[in-house]
């Protein structure tokens, strides 16, 4: 035969020891909310005092000491005041989850009925200290036994009208909280109730502490699925506008894949325009201000079924239905947002933005996708400079699959040797013989030999360029060191440094130590760097040569003639070598002639050496050896070479010239 009596004593000291563990750890999170905590632990404590003492007065009637008998009396006490005690601890709580805070003031909701409930708790608190030494609720007997009084009715009836007003307040503002957040408050109130209830008619059993642990079990477990739920909303939402951010994003729709048709929505990835100066002119403060109200004005405009979300900085996201598109690309002409300025004054300003947008065009689309799309066509909006709405075309996705491959791709070839130097030998006119080489990169992929046209403005594009420069030095000192092994003479060999090397203020030193260790001497090396000065300014390219030049190194300045700056890069940059655009040496019209007659005299003035690219007659070198260039380096002599023909060349460096063209021009 099972023990009821031993269960149910068990089950109230297990119960009331669980909820003061529950009371502890409710009381070491670290909550953002602390007053729903300190509720929390005030209703733990409250239900675990009420479960102990209630213990205890199942323990110890038929015990007759005096101790016994003082404890069954205080505790039969202290059951009967937490019972009225709870009405304050429960209207706390749920005030605080359903309004965000508890007081008695004018402009607390339900006033009224949160008074009258304190009201009772108080009455019936008073009333159970009366009865406690009138005998009115309850007495207890020689034999420490508890009987109930004829008003005992009462002292049920009072909690649970109490409880009956926090029900109605609960039904009426269910909509304050989610769901599940109601069902478990609904729970708190319920199965005390319910105890008290069942406790009356069927005397002799802990109904109402069994209803209240229950409550407790509901809290502890609710709490704990509420603090997780909070800590994904934290995760997924950005702090200064409270929208969504990125993880939010892409958890929308993920969600809403289910529910809708993606198919029926666009992405609309956004930037404000001149977010920088508006910054600058309010200040940072002002500016998060103005950020967070343009998400204000801007959400106001969607439905419901529509998303909106912030990313980084001032750049937003919103999925809106296809139908409603140019209604939201209006907005980014311009949007009024109001808010105050330094001095509290309110100002309006309208905020344009430029815009990518994604019309979704897969019903199983990954969010992070989504993203992407819209936010590379903002990316091709940003690059079009004046465009301020981009749509993500079939080209512009196939562009950026071919870039991924081609950047995966290049990092291959970096990794697995597949670029190689290529030499074009500079020839001396005058003597015929071979007084220098350019290196030029090849790209031998899957057995196609790849020229840089194809290859180089791509990796300037995603900075691989300076890989492959500081990659190209080290093969160019390989050779080098390779062909001065087997006793050849070698002259100086240029080296092509990409003009994004210049953010990096210690490529002189790096460049120098690649040399140093290969071992060669510094003058067999000479870097040349294109003249156009588009993202750098003058002064970051003349450190650079100047640190070159300290350094021992040649320096030359590529494809002169073609940029914008020219006069300027020759009056501030102190270059060795001056390289002859091949577009001068082409033209053959008379203002250009005059031209280059001019550029070769001012270079032989200021001291420069000259060699002219591209040179692919004889009439070009008669030409230019007239004006005094001499080095030439084309076609006409040779193309760039593979590094044993090149060898081939240097064990003979002199061009039988009558000889060469005729063979060359059967090629
Ligand atoms: P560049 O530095 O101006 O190199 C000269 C280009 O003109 C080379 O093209 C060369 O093959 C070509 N060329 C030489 N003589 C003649 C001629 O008589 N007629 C014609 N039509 N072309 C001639 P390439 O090798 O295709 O290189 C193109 C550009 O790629 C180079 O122009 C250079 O800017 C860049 N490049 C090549 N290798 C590297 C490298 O390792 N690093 C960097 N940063 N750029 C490189
Ligand atoms: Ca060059
Ligand atoms: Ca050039």
């Amino acid at each position: 035969m099972v023990d009821f009596f031993a269960v149910q004593v068990a089950f109230l000291l297990f119960e009331s020891i669980f909820c003061f563990i529950s009371a502890i750890v409710s009381a070491a999170k670290n909550s953002r909310d602390a007053k729903a905590k300190h509720a929390v632990v005030f209703l733990n404590v409250l239900a675990g005092l009420l479960l102990l003492f209630d213990y205890l007065t199942y323990v110890l009637p038929g015990r007759v000491t005096p101790f016994s008998s003082f404890v069954m009396r205080a505790s039969t006490l202290a059951v009967f005041l937490i019972c009225d005690l709870f009405l304050v601890a429960i209207i706390i709580y749920i005030s605080i989850v359903l309004f965000g805070h508890f007081d008695l003031k004018r402009e607390q909701r339900c006033r009224f009925r949160f008074l009258t409930c304190c009201m009772l708790s108080v009455v019936g608190m008073a009333m159970v200290i009366i009865s406690h030494f009138s005998g009115l609720y309850y007495t207890i007997d020689a034999n420490n036994n508890y009987n109930r009084g004829e008003l005992f009715p009462l002292s049920v009836l009072i909690p649970v009208a109490g409880m009956a007003i926090i029900l109605s307040i609960l039904m009426q503002y269910r909509k304050e909280t989610s769901r599940s957040r109601f069902l478990a408050l609904l729970s708190y109130i319920i199965f005390p109730l319910v105890g008290f209830l069942f406790q009356y008619f069927f005397y002799g059993f802990a109904y109402m502490d069994i209803g209240v642990a229950i409550s407790v079990h509901v809290m502890f477990v609710e709490n704990i699925l509420y603090q997780n739920q909070q800590i994904r909303i934290a995760e997924r939402t950005d702090i200064r506008t409270g929208l969504a951010n990125e993880h939010g994003c892409i958890e929308w729709i993920r969600t809403r894949k289910s529910d809708v048709n993606l198919e029926d929505y666009a992405a609309v990835y956004f930037d404000l325009a001149k977010y920088t100066l508006i910054n600058r002119k309010y200040g940072v403060d002002v500016g998060n201000q103005i950020l967070s109200s343009y998400a204000g004005a801007f959400a106001e405009k969607l439905e419901p079924d529509e998303f909106m979300g912030h990313q980084t900085g001032d750049q937003f996201i919103a999925i809106v239905r296809k139908e409603n598109l140019p209604k939201i690309l209006e907005l980014m002409k311009g949007l009024p947002v109001n808010f105050k300025d330094e001095t509290g004054e309110i100002v309006t300003e309208s905020i344009a933005a430029r815009a990518g947008v994604y019309e979704i065009d897969k019903k199983d689309i990954k969010g992070e996708e989504v993203v992407t799309y819209c936010r590379t066509a903002l990316d091709h909006a940003r690059s079009l400079g004046s465009k301020q709405v981009v749509y993500m075309t079939q080209e512009l996705m196939n562009a950026i699959e071919d870039r991924k491959r081609f950047d995966l791709d290049i990092r291959y070839a970096l990794e697995h040797d597949e670029f190689v130097p290529f030499y074009q030998p500079k020839v001396n006119s005058k003597t015929n013989m071979v007084c220098g080489a350019e290196a030029l990169a090849r790209w031998i992929h899957k057995d196609r030999i790849i020229d840089p046209g194809d290859f180089i403005p791509f990796m300037e594009r995603n900075e691989s360029i300076c890989d492959l420069d500081m990659y190209m030095l080290r093969k160019i000192c390989a050779d080098i060191t390779q062909w001065r092994k087997e006793g050849m003479e070698i002259p100086p060999i240029s080296v092509n440094f990409s003009r994004r090397n210049l953010a990096d203020p210690d490529l002189a030193k790096k460049i120098d130590k690649v040399v140093k260790e290969s071992g060669i001497p510094k003058e067999l090396i000479e870097i040349e760097i294109t003249e156009t000065v588009d993202e750098f300014p003058l002064s970051t390219l003349k450190e650079f040569v100047d640190s070159l030049r300290a350094l021992g190194y040649g320096t030359s300045i590529d494809d002169f003639g073609c940029g914008n700056s020219s006069m300027s890069v020759l009056r501030e940059i102190n270059f060795d070598t001056m390289k002859i655009d091949k577009g001068f040496i082409d033209r053959d019209d008379v203002k250009d002639q005059t031209i280059l007659d001019h550029i070769i005299k001012l270079a032989i003035d200021i001291g420069l050496k000259i060699v002219a690219e591209g040179v692919e007659q004889s009439a070009q070198v008669e030409t230019l050896k007239n004006l005094g260039a001499n080095v030439i380096q084309g076609y006409f002599y040779d193309r760039p070479l593979p590094k044993e023909k090149m060898f081939e060349r240097l064990k003979n460096p002199k061009y039988e010239m009558d000889a060469e063209t005729k063979e060359k021009k059967e090629d």
